[in-house]
């Protein structure tokens, strides 16, 4: 007979075997569900001007950046990208990237180019950063080709394409994307009209290249009406606020009357308070606006990108007005609303048209993707949940995407483990995560007119 420790012990062997089983199995279902991807911000390299990308200009395009910054390294300087050499590089960098190796923006970075370059160390170092940045220097000759081949590779369906560097541009490859109308300048332009005879820019210069003139308010609603139609005819899926980078997320409820006065003054006279309710009134409008359309809004909340910036404006229970005034819109709150994963939960429990995309937690925190999708699984029914990337380039996007399949199945097979689920319902959540939810609640094959 075996001693008792002996016995505990092979217990204990024999549950973690079958933990370890239980996930991969989870894991490997997740790697055969062609993903729904339902926010990126993916850029052409010609974007960024005439740089022969190698390896630090995809760090400097990534959210490790932002780690490396904070380790005490200054930012990533382009022209100093092009013109030093690797060596050069690492001493200016090298230290920094190596106290960033604990983070998850780190270990996202590693994972896309284990799946996508073969690469198999867990560090970056000086001698394996030469290899790839000589990889990454010949592939990137061509990346339209290389886009497509890494997007299969990834496990990609469709992304949905947020950009908001040029968000009146609707012309985007179909093929890979889906549109999102990015509304941001409908809202912050709104207290920003030109002053006679200054240049036009903007929403106010795009709404002159398409001969519409802007007076007032109504001119200023019939063009962002327009805005619309443009977007629905390509075929966008849905809205997108981002606007906590730069004011509060708390949209005051301000009438018509009120906001058309306000337009009539000069924009530079209007105090901070006034130019906040026209902005306020104009985020109302573009909600009623999408429940007339169908298209859901998706809105950033919680922790900001970059290094700098006011924290509290994206928590998100500073849109709790919204979800009570408009039961019939569809709003998708992103981020795990870190570190207010807790009131971001409540309120996708609490609404029935609030969903919740998970889209960059896991690259925020691993750990905290983990526990809060664990507290989420307890609070929120399945078919509000939807994943998404974030990313610039297709390297990073399948770090994402990788890392959060590791933390879906992790908590998925923790729960199995704890009795809380079946398998069977833990892949169906798998599916519905990274797929069936994005198709349904955002009508794709309707709206993109294709089967899924
Ligand atoms: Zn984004």
């Amino acid at each position: 007979m075996l001693p008792l420790l002996a016995l505990t012990l092979l217990f204990i062997n024999q549950c973690d075997v079958n933990e370890d089983a239980v996930y991969r199995r989870i894991r490997d279902h997740a790697d055969q569900v062609k993903v729904i991807n339902t926010h990126e911000h993916q850029h052409w390299p010609e974007e960024y001007g005439d740089h022969h990308f190698r390896f630090y200009h995809l760090i400097a395009t990534s959210y490790l950046s932002a780690d490396v910054s904070s380790a005490g390294a200054n930012g990533y300087d382009w022209n100093l990208m092009d013109s030093l050499s690797l060596d050069e590089l690492w001493n200016l960098y090298g230290k920094a990237l190596d106290y960033t190796r604990s983070t998850s923006y780190y270990s996202q970075f590693v994972k896309g180019f284990q799946k996508q370059y073969g690469f198999s160390d867990l560090y970056f170092t000086k001698n394996n950063i030469a290899e790839l940045s000589v990889r990454v220097e010949d592939i990137y000759k061509d990346y339209k080709s290389w886009f497509d081949e890494a997007f299969h590779r990834a496990g990609f369906e469709l992304m949905f394409l947020d950009q908001y560097w040029k968000p009146f541009n609707t012309q985007i490859d179909e093929k890979h994307f889906a549109l999102v109308f990015h509304i941001n300048p409908l809202v912050s332009e709104s207290s920003n009209k030109p002053e006679k005879g200054s240049e036009l820019k903007s929403i106010y210069k795009e709404a002159d290249n398409e001969g519409y003139e802007i007076n007032n308010l109504d001119d200023y609603l019939e063009f962002c009406d327009h805005l619309f139609k443009k977007n629905i005819e390509k075929k966008a899926v849905c809205v997108k606020n981002s606007q906590a980078y730069s004011r509060t997320l708390y949209y005051e409820d301000v009438p018509y009357e009120e906001a058309r006065s306000l337009y009539e003054k000069t924009s530079s006279r209007l105090t901070p308070a006034e130019a906040k309710k026209i902005e306020d009134f104009m985020f109302h409008w573009i909600i009623q606006k999408s429940i007339e359309y169908d298209l859901p809004v998706q809105i950033h909340t919680g922790y900001l990108a970059g290094n700098g910036n006011v924290l509290d404006n994206g928590q998100p229970i500073k849109l709790n007005n919204l979800f009570l005034k408009y039961p019939e819109a569809k709003f998708v709150m992103f981020h795990g609303g870190f570190p207010w994963t807790g009131e971001y939960a409540a309120l996708g429990k609490m609404f029935r048209n609030v969903y919740l995309d998970l889209v960059w937690l896991p690259q925020i925190s691993r750990q905290e993707a983990v526990s809060a999708l664990d507290v989420m699984f307890d609070c929120v029914p399945y078919n509000k949940f939807f994943w998404g990337g974030d990313c610039a380039f297709i390297e990073e996007s399948t770090g994402s995407l990788e890392f959060a399949k590791d933390v879906v199945s992790e908590v998925l097979a923790n729960r199995i483990e704890r009795g809380l689920l079946t398998e069977d319902v833990a892949l169906d959540i798998i599916d519905r995560i990274f797929r069936e939810n994005a198709i349904e609640v955002f009508k794709l094959e309707l709206k993109l007119g294709r089967k899924f």
